[in-house]
């Protein structure tokens, strides 16, 4: 199972989370670096080899606008200490080789080795969390960072706030030879995936899978099957990835979230995956979670009961 979850982009972070050191780091140790974030880019220096650098040194993410006193400790590799933090996009000819690449065009194409990605997505979350949670929940007041990065305190109530994570379910159901793909009304043109959504408070794995196939595309479903999991940095998700039988197969699709949906054969993806489809419909690249759902379901893996 966990070799599945290993396929999927952002998944393979590889840094020991050293969480009992992070009340101690302060961003200023001489082997510390640093990925950099704006926004839902990442500074990327370009680089004459295979994967562009992601780990900038402490002088450089000075250069750069970042500040190391506040930066979040995502942990140690066996060089040392790797931080994530803001920093603006580089303007003017002073840096010619570092570029702000959106993320998920650095995990499309592959930019990056797959632990950097992770250490990158996972900068993201936290510099974005940190950004959205200035001021307590509870009570209004001010709050500041602590436990290197991984907590924020409120001096005036004392509660404390952690980085959340919002679990989201993504799913294929299965008929047989055929899974449903659907695309939403934002998707690129020809663009078919698997349906996702939110899990709702308190609901199981399963349920919200069940709920979600039969709120979008009217279907019913009995088994689900865990498959693999990917964290999603845009901002903090956790993509949990299952397949589902389907106990009905009639479509009733609510055309508020989505624009098409229809049961494809395994044959009809084949020519999608190889970008052959007539009517010019694909599916996700193989960095994203749908991909390798879908490339489950083509390997006929046994996930599902027939
Ligand atoms: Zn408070």
């Amino acid at each position: 199972m966990d070799e599945r979850s290993r396929r999927n982009a952002y998944a393979r972070f590889s840094a020991d989370r050293a969480d009992k050191q992070r009340p101690h780091m302060t961003g200023n140790e001489e082997n510390a670096r640093f990925v950099l974030v704006s926004g839902e880019r990442a500074l990327i220096e370009l680089t004459g080899c295979e994967h562009f650098k992601a780990l900038h040194d402490r002088n450089e993410t000075i250069a750069l606008g970042g500040d190391p006193g506040n930066a979040v400790f995502l942990g140690n590799d066996a060089v040392g200490p790797i931080y994530g933090v803001s920093a603006p996009i580089p303007e003017g000819e002073g840096f010619p080789r570092i570029k702000a690449i959106d993320m998920r065009s650095i995990a499309t194409q592959g930019l990056l080795t797959d632990d950097q990605l992770a250490l990158v997505g996972t900068g993201k979350s936290l510099t974005s969390w940190h950004a959205r949670h200035r001021f307590c929940a509870n009570c209004g007041a001010p709050t500041e960072p602590s436990q290197g990065g991984w907590r924020r305190d409120c001096d005036s109530c004392k509660t404390q706030h952690f980085p959340r994570v919002d679990p989201v379910v993504i799913m294929l159901a299965v008929d047989g030879d055929r899974a449903l793909l659907a695309r939403g009304a934002n998707f690129i043109p020809g663009m078919y995936s698997a349906l996702a959504g939110f899990i709702e408070p308190g609901e199981t794995i399963e349920d919200a899978v069940r709920r979600e196939l039969f709120e979008e595309a009217g279907i019913r479903t009995a088994q689900v099957r865990y498959h693999s999991s990917q964290p999603w940095p845009f901002p903090s998700s956790l993509m949990i990835g299952c397949m589902a039988h389907a106990e009905t197969t009639e479509l009733n699709i609510d055309t508020d979230e989505i624009a098409d949906a229809a049961w494809f054969t395994r044959e009809e993806i084949k020519t999608m995956l190889a970008f052959e489809d007539p009517a010019g419909r694909m599916i996700p690249p193989p960095s994203a979670i749908a991909h390798q759902l879908i490339a489950s379901f083509m390997e006929n893996e046994a996930i599902l009961p027939d």
